[in-house]
């Protein structure tokens, strides 16, 4: 349920109706507005009386919540969400680009590409250092040597770093040198991991996983914001389908769907969609299509040489291409 209050209830008024819910045994959540705040009550099993809270001081009006998510819901927070991160603003109708390899594999390699995608367009520079592969055998990333040179190229180009948390324990060091925390497809539902993430300070770019409903997805995402981090990206990057044509099928129906019922923001990966980098300049004109508020990338200076996904990894150039197509989509 959510409390709503009128549009000049004072800071006690909203505390007394967060403590009113705690003497039923809830907890409350305030969700401040632009036009309103109101207050989420969580912790719930079945419906919540409402008889006192709609003689406090302050309360306009209560609203039943009818999805099983709550914070990330639309009816709880009308208007979209704009995570606001130095310069950078996601959600607020310009698309972000986020760029770079899969893998961190050495600061030569990391700069490099770091410079190509900033001079075409990128903001927010990508790049593993904890890798969640599917085989043991793979390179598994440099850990926190390949966060010390995402910190480096942080220093030089001036680019916001995204990079991913594979697990509870390694959040801890990824939160020191990251803009952005990625949570991948595989960890959607590691819930250990979601619920550290409710506790960082830092933006959290939470993907789909590729079995996942949108119904889940936005549950998992309740987990970090029910934990306090309220800085939630979410990121459609391709579902298991039987199409075998590309390494997963693009869920572009995802993008309006999801901001249909969340006021969260909501990025499209084609590289890890595609799985090969003649698709993803069409993927991320789609993606940017049907409204998208951004993308995320992968780039490689030498992808025939790239430790992981250089199959699907864009050529600088062809990263100069896609910002081209996509300004021309004028939503700029
Ligand atoms: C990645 O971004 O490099 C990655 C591993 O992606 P996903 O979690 O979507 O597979
Ligand atoms: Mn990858």
């Amino acid at each position: 349920m959510l409390v709503v209050m009128k549009n000049d209830a004072s800071e006690t008024q909203v505390q007394a109706v967060i403590q009113e819910i705690e003497k039923m045994g809830y907890r409350g959540i305030p969700m401040p507005g632009i036009e309103r705040t109101a207050v989420c009550i969580v912790g719930n099993k079945g419906p919540v009386e409402d008889a006192v809270l709609l003689t406090l001081d302050g309360v306009k009006e209560t609203i039943r919540v009818t999805k099983p998510y709550k914070l990330v819901s639309r009816e709880t927070q009308p208007e979209a969400t704009i995570i606001t991160i130095g310069d950078v603003r996601i959600g607020d109708g310009k698309p972000v680009l986020m760029a770079g390899p899969c893998a961190v594999e050495s600061e030569e390699q990391a700069l490099t590409i770091a410079h190509e995608v900033k001079e075409h367009g990128a903001q927010v520079f990508r790049g593993g250092a904890f890798k969640p592969m599917t085989s043991p055998y793979s390179f598994q990333g440099l850990g926190e040597d390949g966060l010390k040179i995402l910190d480096k190229v942080r220093r030089e180009t001036g680019l916001l770093i995204i990079t991913e948390a594979t697990d509870h324990t390694n959040i801890e060091v990824v939160e020191q040198y990251a803009d952005i925390i990625q949570i991948g497809a595989r960890n959607m539902h590691n819930y250990s991991l979601l619920r550290r993430a409710g506790q960082t300070t830092k933006p959290v770019l939470l993907k789909r996983s590729f079995a996942a409903t949108i119904e889940e997805l936005l549950m998992s995402a309740e987990y970090i914001m029910s934990g306090g981090n309220t800085r939630v990206i979410l990121c459609e990057r391709g579902i298991r389908t039987f199409a075998d044509n590309t390494r997963n099928t693009l869920d572009l129906s995802a993008i309006p769907a999801i901001k249909e019922v969340s006021h969260l923001p909501i990025l499209v990966d084609p590289s890890h969609a595609a799985g090969r980098r003649d698709y993803v300049i069409p993927l991320s004109k789609g993606a940017i299509a049907v409204g998208a508020d951004g993308l995320l990338v992968e780039v490689h200076h030498d992808p025939p040489h790239a430790l992981s996904d250089g199959m699907q990894s864009l050529y600088p150039e062809q990263f100069a291409e896609l910002t081209w197509e996509i300004k021309n989509l004028k939503r700029w």
